[in-house]
């Protein structure tokens, strides 16, 4: 039989590893199906050692808008950045079309990262990205 503390302390434990993770999470751009993939990975992740700010928007955009305002703000990427002080992230729809769901997932995992530690630091994004992956 289940022991009804036990289930409680469950619960609560749910709700606090959901409070780790970002409560207003929204996506646009490319497809429906490309969104929902994106939300699947970002659900996957283990926000319960690393909490995220509360907000966190991704916008999926064309390759020639990507590369140009990659261009303008003297970043390199082929897949995704993040802009700090909006918590939004930003990711090539072209990289999206090759990249397996491990990569994408990974690439989540980076750029929340990047919020986590309020950082550009690409050493502490990916040590971030470890904790939220496993
Ligand atoms: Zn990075």
């Amino acid at each position: 039989m289940l022991n009804i503390r036990a289930l409680i302390l469950a619960m609560a434990l749910a709700i606090s590893a959901m409070a780790a993770a970002p409560t207003m999470f929204s996506i646009d751009g490319s497809t429906s199906w490309e969104r929902a993939r994106l939300t699947r990975l970002e659900r996957s992740l283990n926000f319960t050692k690393e909490p995220m700010p509360d907000t966190w928007n991704i916008h999926i955009i064309p390759e020639a808008q990507f590369h140009e305002n990659v261009e303008k703000m003297k970043v390199t990427t082929e897949s995704a950045y993040t802009f700090m002080p909006l918590d939004q992230t930003y990711i090539n729809e072209a990289y999206l079309q090759y990249a397996t769901d491990q990569m994408v997932r990974h690439t989540l995992a980076h750029e929340a990262g990047h919020m986590i530690c309020a950082c550009t630091s690409e050493e502490k994004a990916n040590d971030i990205a470890f904790q939220l992956e496993y």
